[in-house]
Order: structure tokens, then C-alpha cells, then sequence
């Protein structure tokens, strides 16, 4: 806000460039005719005072465009703070997707070609751009005094099936609590060749243990796994319902992974 002060300055600032249209008004002729000088002085006063409205008018109205200024950048985050709440509401209210089954979402599996091995004996693959990323952030982690292992790479159908049946049967398990912690065959991140588990080998021990996270393994990747676009699946509290597992990390770093992760499941 202006405060009177400074309007008084500006006034005065103002003034002296208005006077000099008046002073003709003064030129030594008009003088010897005191009725003429008292006219023109009437009038120059008139003027002044005219001057000194007008001025203090555009003043006030500089002030409210002033105002207006500082009031409109409240009323744009008003706004926008409405809008996001109209966009964060439906959202809340959203039906879940129906596709999911125990909360995880079904996924194709990757075929043969499209892996390539992320250990020297083959035993462990992903899709090839998640391999060759991967293997660069093992490398990169070493440098560093961070042994990164891969547990679990590409999963098949039948892989799965064993995973989640087999062992829910061994251990006596209901299905929402094998759930918890195994997806059903059909609904892995693991059947795309995306996802890899990982482990911190100097301590095998916390290896697909909430431990895990505990490790300098972990503190590595929270802090450089984005560098190689994986990301942790499953962080605590996840949207999609499923249990933290800080061990479980997917790549996210093309085109064809950013769908098969992210794309609209409400069709
Ligand atoms: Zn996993």
C-alpha cells in the first residue's frame, strides 16, 4: 500500500511540470490589469487545485491498481489451490481397478528374446534396456564400496505358480496373506522383465527382509537408483496396497516400461 507520505512527494513531483503550462498564463502584458491578474491568479488557483484533485485522484487510483497487484496473485493461488482440490477429489473417490487380483496388477511375461543375462552363469535375466542398466548401476555402486547382488530377475508364469501356491501350501498360508507377500502367477511385476530384487552382498543375512533397508545397499539406491531409471515398487504405504518391500525395484526407463507400470488401469 502507498503510504501518504510518498503520495505527497509523488504530488509534488508531478506538480512542477503542470505549473509550466500555467505560466504563460502569467506573461508580464497580463500584469498591468489588476482585474486580468486577479482572473488569472483565480484561475491559476482553480488550476492547481484542479492539478492537485486530478493528481490525487490518479493517485488513488495508482494505489488501487496497486492493490489490485497484490490481490491478484492471492486470488491465482486461490484458484489454482481450487482447482487442484478438484483434481485431487475425484481421484480419492475413484472406484479401485478392477483388474487387480489381492491388489496386484496382471502383467504379460516377457518373452525369451527380449531378455538378456544380468549374471555370468544366465541364470538371471531382464529386458534388455533394464539389463544394461542395471549392470551399469552395479558398476557404478562398486565404485563406490557398495556391493549390489540380484536375487530375482524375469519370473515366468510357471515360476510364479511354484511361488505363490506351492510355498502358500508349505507354509500354510490363506490367500490374502501369501498376497501379502507373493503375487499370484499371472499378476507379477516380475513377468516383465522389469522388476529385479535386490540385495546388499556383504550382508546376505537381510537379503527379502525389511532389514534390507538398513543396509548401506539400500541408503546407495534411495540415493542413485533413479540415475539408472529403477524405482522402489513398493515403498511404504504404497497406493496400490501392497507390503513394503524395499528389496523390489523396477525399471522405468523407456517407453514400453513406463506403460506397462503407469498406464490408466480404470479402462
Ligand atoms: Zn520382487
Amino acid at each position: 500500500m502507498l503510504s501518504l507520505i510518498p503520495l505527497e512527494i509523488s504530488t509534488v513531483d508531478d506538480i512542477p511540470e503542470a505549473l509550466r503550462d500555467a505560466i504563460p498564463s502569467r506573461e508580464p502584458q497580463n500584469r498591468r490589469d489588476p482585474s486580468t491578474l486577479g482572473i488569472v491568479i483565480i484561475g491559476s488557483l482553480v488550476g492547481v487545485v484542479a492539478i492537485a484533485v486530478g493528481s490525487i485522484s490518479w493517485f488513488t487510483w495508482q494505489a488501487s491498481q496497486v492493490q489490485l497487484l497484490e490481490v491478484v496473485p492471492e486470488a491465482t493461488e486461490e484458484t489454482k489451490s481450487s482447482v487442484t482440490k478438484a483434481i485431487i477429489s475425484p481421484a480419492k473417490t475413484t472406484t479401485p481397478a478392477t483388474d487387480a487380483l489381492l491388489k496386484h496388477f496382471p502383467y504379460s511375461e516377457a518373452t525369451g528374446s527380449e531378455l538378456a543375462p544380468i549374471v555370468a552363469d544366465g541364470s538371471l535375466k531382464l529386458r534388455k534396456a533394464a539389463a544394461a542398466e542395471f549392470l551399469a548401476m552395479v558398476d557404478a555402486a562398486r565404485m563406490e564400496g557398495v556391493n549390489l547382488v540380484p536375487i530375482s530377475g524375469f519370473r515366468s508364469l510357471a515360476d510364479q505358480e511354484y511361488l505363490f501356491f506351492q510355498i502358500k501350501a508349505q507354509r500354510g498360508q490363506v490367500s490374502t496373506e501369501r498376497s501379502e507377500v507373493s503375487a499370484p502367477p499371472g499378476y507379477s511385476e516380475h513377468h516383465t522383465g522389469y522388476a529385479v530384487d535386490i540385495g546388499d552382498g556383504n550382508v546376505p543375512a537381510t537379503h527379502l527382509s525389511h532389514n534390507f533397508e538398513r543396509t548401506a545397499a539400500f541408503k546407495w539406491l534411495q540415493a542413485n537408483a533413479a540415475y539408472f531409471s529403477f524405482e522402489l515398487s513398493f515403498p511404504r504405504n504404497n497406493p496400490q496396497g501392497v507390503s513394503y518391500e524395499p528389496w523390489h525395484w523396477r525399471f522405468t526407463g523407456d517407453r514400453h516400461s513406463l506403460e506397462t507400470f503407469y498406464k490408466d488401469r480404470q479402462k
